[in-house]
C-alpha cells in the first residue's frame, strides 16, 4: 500500500492533465467519488475533465462540480482514473475510445478485478467515497466543504442512509468528519434519497403494477415502453430496486430493465445474507455480496426466466449463505 501511495503521488505529480471517470447509470458514490476527487484535483493546479458515458441523473445535480461533467471522453490526457468501477467496461466508453490505460483504479467492490496501473481497492468500504476519504490524506488532497458534500453523498446512498450490513463505527466517524468539514447531511439525505421526480414516480407506478413473488423471490419488470410513456429520461430503474427490497418475504429481490430490444439490465437485492454478487459475475456483471447487478443479453421475458431459474437454485444453497 505504502508503495502504491508513493507510485500514485508521482503519477498525480508529474500529471498536468487529468480525466476520471465512473460508471454507466451513475449512482451517487459513482458522482460523489467523481467529483470529488476532480475538486481536489482541480485545487491542486491540475486541468482536469470529469466524464460520465451517461451524463449526471437530475438527483445529484445540486452536487459540487456536477455542472461541469462532461458525456465525451478526451482523446488525450496525462492520467486517467476510474472511481467506483469494479471494471474498466463499467465505464460505459469502448475500451478504443479511452484516452490511455487506466492509472488509478479507486474502488471498493470485491469482484473488482485490478484493471488499473496501480489498485486502491477495498472491498470492506461502505463506499468508494470511504476509499477517497482515506487516501486523501497519504496522497496530499485537501477536503473542502464541496468535496465533503460529495462524498458524504457517497456514503449515504451506497448505504442507504446508513442501514446496510457495511455500515461500520468507523463509517459513522466518516461521516462526522464530512460532517465537520461543512457536508449539509440533512440536504445530502433529502435530494439523494428522498425526493424523486414526478416521472420517476409514474415509472415507478409502472413497475410495481407488474410486482411478483415467488418462493422467497420478489421482482419487477421495467420495459422501454415504461420508460416512453412516462418519460422517464434514465436508463436506470430509478432505484425501484430498494424499494423492493423493503418489501416483506422477500429473500431476494430482482428488477429486470429493459435497455434496447435483446438487452436487460438485472439488479439483485439479498437481504437474508445469500451471496447474489457471485451470481451477477456467472451473468457477466458484479457488485457486493448483497447487492449486485448485470447487464444480460436475451429479450426480457428470456432473461427474466432464466435469471428467476438461475436465483431460485442459490436460495437453497448453503455455499451461497453467508460465504465470501
Ligand atoms: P445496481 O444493481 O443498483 O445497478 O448495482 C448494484 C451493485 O452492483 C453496484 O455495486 C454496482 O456497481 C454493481 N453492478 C451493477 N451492474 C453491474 C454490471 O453490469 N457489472 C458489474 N461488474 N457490476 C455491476
Ligand atoms: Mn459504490
Amino acid at each position: 500500500m505504502k508503495g502504491e501511495i508513493t507510485q500514485a503521488q508521482a503519477l498525480l505529480d508529474r500529471a498536468n492533465t487529468i480525466v476520471i471517470v465512473a460508471h454507466e447509470r451513475p449512482d451517487g458514490d459513482a458522482v460523489g467519488s467523481l467529483n470529488a476527487v476532480a475538486i481536489c484535483l482541480e485545487n491542486a493546479g491540475k486541468q482536469v475533465t470529469a466524464v460520465l458515458a451517461d451524463g449526471v441523473p437530475g438527483r445529484f445535480l445540486f452536487l459540487p462540480g456536477a455542472e461541469r461533467v462532461q458525456q465525451t471522453i478526451p482523446t488525450e490526457c496525462d492520467l486517467l482514473i476510474a472511481v467506483d468501477c469494479s471494471a474498466v467496461e463499467r465505464t460505459g466508453y469502448d475500451l478504443e475510445s479511452l484516452p490511455r490505460r487506466v492509472d488509478l483504479n479507486i474502488d471498493h467492490h470485491p469482484t473488482n478485478n485490478h484493471f488499473g496501473v496501480i489498485n486502491f481497492v477495498e472491498p470492506h468500504a461502505a463506499a468508494t467515497a470511504e476509499v477517497l476519504f482515506d487516501l486523501s490524506s497519504p496522497l496530499g488532497l485537501q477536503i473542502d466543504t464541496d468535496v465533503a458534500t460529495n462524498l458524504l453523498t457517497g456514503l449515504v446512498t451506497d448505504t442507504i442512509g446508513f442501514r446496510t450490513s457495511n455500515v461500520t463505527p468507523k463509517v459513522l466517524r466518516v461521516a462526522a468528519q464530512l460532517i465537520e468539514l461543512g457536508a449539509p447531511l440533512a440536504e445530502v439525505y433529502e435530494r439523494s434519497l428522498n425526493q424523486r421526480s414526478f416521472v420517476a414516480a409514474r415509472y415507478w407506478g409502472r413497475g410495481l403494477s407488474r410486482l411478483e413473488r415467488e418462493d422467497g423471490l420478489l421482482w419487477a419488470s421495467l420495459t422501454l415502453d415504461d420508460k416512453k410513456s412516462v418519460g422517464y429520461p434514465g436508463r436506470d430503474d430509478a432505484d425501484l430496486i430498494n424499494l423492493l427490497s423493503t418489501i416483506e418475504s422477500a429473500e431476494v429481490a430482482l428488477i429486470f430493465v429493459e435497455q434496447s430490444r435483446g438487452k436487460v439490465k438485472v439488479s439483485w437485492r439479498s437481504r437474508s445474507g445469500l451471496n447474489v454478487a457471485r451470481l451477477a459475475s456467472a451473468f457477466g456483471g458484479g457488485g457486493h455480496e448483497q447487492a449486485a447487478g448485470a447487464i444480460v443479453a436475451g429479450e426480457l421475458e428470456e432473461v427474466r426466466a432464466r435469471v428467476l431459474s438461475a436465483t431460485r437454485t442459490i436460495l437453497g444453497s448453503d455455499s451461497d449463505r453467508g460465504g465470501k
